[in-house]
This record gives C-alpha cells, structure tokens and sequence, in this order.
C-alpha cells in the first residue's frame, strides 16, 4: 500500500476558481518526496485537503490505504502535518505545547511528556520549554511545530513549506533532522517552491502548476533533464 494515494483530486473555491485539475499521484512507505511548484500552483490546497481543513470537489485521498473519507480519525493517527501558518496559542509554554498535543491522540500524560523532551531536545528547543510561544523567532516556531506534529510518532510526515523564511544555516539544520526521521522509517513529503530544497533531500518528486501535475518522477531523471 502507498503511504499517500491521491487520485482525481479537484477543488474548485467558492466563487469559481479551479485550484486543483484532477490531480493523481502517489508515494511509497519510507520515500522523501517533494511536491514542487510556483507559488498558486495548488500545493497548500492539496495539503488541506489531506488534513481535512479544506474540503475536496471530488476525487479521492488515501493514507496507508485508509481513505480519509470512510476514516478520517484513523488516517489522522497515520499523519502529522506542519502547516504553513503557526496555528498554536501564542501565550502558551513551549513544553505545554507539544505536550497537550499528545491528549488529542488519547496518548498517556507520562509517554507524552518523555517524546516532548525528545523531540524539543532533538530540534534545539530544550531551552526554550518554559518560554511562551509570542518570545520565539521565526526558525524556532517553525520547530516547534514539527515538534509537535510528531508527538505521536506518525507514520507520513507532510510539511508545507517548512523553510520558508528560515535562514540558511538554520535550513540545513531542518534538513538533517528531517533526514533522520525519514532515515527511522517515517516517510516525509514537503512542499516547496526551490527546486534546491527538493534536490538536496527528497528522492521523488511531483511537480504541480496551475492545477495540474506536470511531471512525476525521481529526482535523478529529472535532474538528467534539465
Ligand atoms: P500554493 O500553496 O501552491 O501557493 P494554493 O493551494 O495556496 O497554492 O493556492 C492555489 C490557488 O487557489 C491560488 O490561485 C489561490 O489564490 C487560490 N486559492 C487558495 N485559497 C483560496 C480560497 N480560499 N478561495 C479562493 N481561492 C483560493
Ligand atoms: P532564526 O533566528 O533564523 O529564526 P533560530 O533563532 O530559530 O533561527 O535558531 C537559533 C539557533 O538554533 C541557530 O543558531 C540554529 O543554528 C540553532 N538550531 C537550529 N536548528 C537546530 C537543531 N535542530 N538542533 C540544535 N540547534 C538548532
């Protein structure tokens, strides 16, 4: 079974606009794949519709064959998502953060504190546990969020635009933690409009515009192409 099947999937907004054209692709347990394209080109839609946030016109979504239409609560434990947006309170601690995560998933209080220290300490953010969310930079809210969207271990990891505006240094450091996890068994896809980014982690790739994918394919041939 693919970790992500995704097949017709269209959205067209309210007021008319198409955003997504019958897309089809799929991705396989343990790859790190990139969905790449322009801004607008459809990647936060397809995003929000795997996370149930934005509601699909038609087409369909399956997470290690779990169709999120039959099971969504099901296909939610296989998922963790780091949106573009920071949608945690901004008066809140660091540690309560990831930490109350862990009750939305039913998970013990001790289990879901020894994986926030986990994971904060993984990603440079031990030191910051008693601070509220408002005094963070922008780099390390962004870790904050995967932080806690692996606090149940999730088996698909999809994260839209995890570098935007993070700085070079900090990039690289991202993209090593992300190579770990992947290397764990946790299959990774972001969305990104670098080709760069794409290049230097992932392994396949789909590249969306306007709508449609227009290439899908391992990051090898592509390169051989351009
Ligand atoms: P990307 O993430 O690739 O930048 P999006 O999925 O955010 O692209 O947007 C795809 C297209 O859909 C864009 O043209 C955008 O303006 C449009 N769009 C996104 N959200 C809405 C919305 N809520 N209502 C109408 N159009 C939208
Ligand atoms: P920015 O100011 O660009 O938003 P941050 O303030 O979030 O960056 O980063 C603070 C420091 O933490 C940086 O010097 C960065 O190298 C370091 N850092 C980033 N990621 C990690 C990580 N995964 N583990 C440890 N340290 C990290």
């Amino acid at each position: 079974t693919a970790a992500l099947s995704i097949h017709n999937l269209q959205k067209t907004y309210e007021g008319g606009f198409q955003a997504l054209k019958g897309i089809s692709f799929e991705v396989q347990p343990g790859d790190f794949f990139a969905l790449l394209g322009p801004n607008g080109a459809g990647k936060s839609t397809t995003i929000g519709i795997i996370c149930s946030l934005v509601r699909k016109t038609a087409g369909s979504v399956s997470i290690f064959g779990v169709d999120i239409d039959s099971d969504f609560a099901a296909a939610k434990r296989l998922l963790g998502v780091v949106p573009q947006e920071f949608n945690f309170s901004q008066f809140e601690k660091v540690f309560d953060i990831v930490a109350t995560q862990g009750g939305f998933y039913g998970m013990p209080r001790k289990l879901a504190e020894e994986r926030t220290e986990q994971y904060l300490k993984q990603l440079g953010l031990w030191d910051k546990r008693h601070t509220q969310a408002r005094m963070l930079s922008g780099g390390m809210k962004r870790r904050l969020m995967i932080a806690r969207a692996l606090i149940h271990e999730p088996k698909l990891l999809i994260l839209d635009e995890p570098t935007a505006g993070v700085d070079i240094e900090l990039r690289r450091s991202m993209w090593s933690f992300l190579e770990e996890i992947n290397a764990r068994g946790t299959t990774i896809i972001l969305t990104t409009h670098y080709l760069e980014e794409a290049e230097s982690l992932c392994r396949n790739i789909a590249i969306i515009d306007k709508g449609v994918i227009v290439e899908n394919t391992s990051i090898k041939s592509l390169l051989k192409t351009l």
